[in-house]
């Protein structure tokens, strides 16, 4: 039985929309809430996609005007989530992205479209539909930022608030020209509420507003209080410390098991790690690289963007293929990087295979059939794709940044010598260092009794939500109390 309600409010939720970790984790989260006694619903816009997979929608409000035209509240089902979604055509009915449209640019009215994410997490936080009235409110990322601060001027009693940063770099700023759209009190706009440098910062109100902030992992927790790390934020972080947290992401467990997963070649697990060679044969096949058994395959499963470090990675491909090794990339984003990339596979056929776009079926292929997956991040907040790496016996070859630092464990000398090592870290985050950690690992590949003993190490890795779970239920918890009281 739940006795504690969250309302987590998100504007991506996997399977549903994804265009990163974030929907990852909102999916997630509220299925290993239920075991500690937490009901959770999740608030999300009405994207096109969202409408479609809701099962029996029920109206549970009507809004005459919601920024700019009339909408409802839907209440239902999808893929065994509980959801409340916007369903304001205005805002949400068109075709593209989440965030961008067709050309690439952000949709003119993101401040129009994530005020109203905000609105109606307030709006049900303070009891817009009776028969769920959360005790606590988790907003993610800025898109959700404002639903804790439309809470705190409601003057009213509340919920509590808990704003989770996935990603600091993304902010939601928006010229003070919006501040009347609103509808937030005038003083709301000051350095206390929702102003951040003379303009409108969704995920600044949202950490100076919430009872709590999180993020997701201890590491990052950390380095957003730095300046190099905190992006502009620091300041309000260092002031804010007290209610600061890092909690580690957890990987999906179903979604990501290669014991089960219907999307690779050869199912295995840790007893079974012969069948997984299969997997790396039938990669090279899909991305036509030589078979050479003998060759170390690196992989790729990333966005293309200034934060994954992959043109240090596109610098250092003379180091990798140096080393007679090979790789498979599958990226999508900045075209730039992408044009090297391609560039380089068209430059060396059978030893770099490139493919560009989203494709759930190749990432889980990559995690079962690469020896080492590359993440040189220049910083990362948790990272997933490490995680299912390790538990598809990947080697994660790592930066030592946020969330990478915390979940692979570097096979130096001392952790040979007992055993432990999972992966490969290195620093700083450059193209040197890079090669170096290619070169490394590189030599651990030669022994390769030590590198399956370090396959098993990774399947071993405890990645799952068990912990994670325990610790946002007890500050859910913590917080309601503290409101209660
Ligand atoms: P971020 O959220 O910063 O992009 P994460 O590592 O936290 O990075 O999460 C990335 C998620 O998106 C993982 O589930 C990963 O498998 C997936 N992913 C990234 N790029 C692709 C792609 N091109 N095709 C399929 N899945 C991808």
């Amino acid at each position: 039985m739940s006795d504690l309600k969250v309302l987590s409010v998100v504007s991506e939720i996997y399977p549903l929309v994804k265009t990163g970790g974030l929907a990852d984790v909102a999916g997630a989260l509220p299925g290993v809430l239920v075991p500690l006694g937490i009901e959770t619903r999740t608030l999300v816009p009405g994207y096109p996609a969202v409408i479609a997979s809701l099962d029996k929608p029920e109206a549970v409000h009507r809004f005459d005007h919601l920024f700019g035209g009339p909408a409802r509240l839907l209440a239902g089902e999808a893929a065994g989530l509980k959801l409340f979604v916007i369903d304001a055509p205005h805002l949400y009915d068109r075709p593209g992205g989440p965030y961008v449209g067709g050309n690439g640019k952000d949709w003119p009215d993101n401040a129009a479209r994530f005020a109203a994410l905000g609105a109606v997490a307030s709006g049900i936080g303070l009891g817009l539909v009776p028969a769920f009235v959360p005790d606590v409110v988790h907003a993610h990322d800025w898109q959700a930022g404002l639903a804790p601060a439309y809470l705190h001027y409601s003057g009213g009693r509340r919920p509590g608030t808990v704003m989770t940063i996935h990603n600091i770099a993304f902010q939601g700023q928006f010229p003070a020209s919006i501040v009347p759209m609103l509808g937030l009190p005038p003083h709301a706009f000051s350095v206390d509420g929702i102003e951040y440098y003379g303009t409108v910062g969704y995920l600044k109100a949202g950490l100076q507003l919430a009872d709590r902030i999180t993020t997701v992992s201890p590491g990052y927790a950390g380095e957003i209080l730095q300046p190099e790390g905190g992006m502009g934020l620091e300041g309000l972080l260092n002031m804010r410390r007290a209610v600061l947290s890092g909690i580690l992401n957890g990987l999906d467990e179903d979604a990501w098991n290669p014991a089960t997963d219907t999307l690779i070649a050869a199912q295995f697990d840790i007893k079974r790690l012969k069948a997984r060679a299969a997997n790396k044969v039938a990669l090279k096949k899909k991305f036509a690289l030589d078979a050479d058994p003998d060759a170390l395959l690196f992989g790729v499963v990333s966005r293309l963007s200034w934060q994954k470090g992959l043109d240090l990675l596109a610098d250092s491909l003379g180091t990798l293929l140096g080393m007679r090794a090979q790789l498979v990339l599958l990226g999508s984003g900045d075209a730039e990087l992408a044009e090297r990339f391609v560039g380089a596979a068209r430059a060396n056929p059978g030893r770099i295979g490139v493919e560009l776009g989203y494709d759930e079926a190749a990432a889980h292929l990559i995690q079962a059939g690469a020896d080492a997956l590359l993440v040189p991040s220049r910083f990362e907040p948790c990272g997933l794709t490490q995680l299912s790496a390790l538990r598809y016996g990947a080697l994660p070859v790592v930066s030592r940044v946020g969330g990478l630092a915390d979940t692979v464990i570097d096979v130096n000398e001392m952790a040979k010598s007992v055993g432990v090592g999972t992966g490969v870290q290195f620093s700083p985050v450059t193209g040197s260092a890079l090669q170096g950690a290619l070169t490394r690992t590189g030599g651990l590949w030669q022994d390769r009794k030590l590198w399956r003993k370090l396959q098993q190490n990774a399947m071993a890795t405890d990645v799952s939500w068990r912990h994670a779970a325990v610790d946002y239920a007890k500050l859910f918890r913590d917080v309601a109390a503290e409101r209660a009281a």
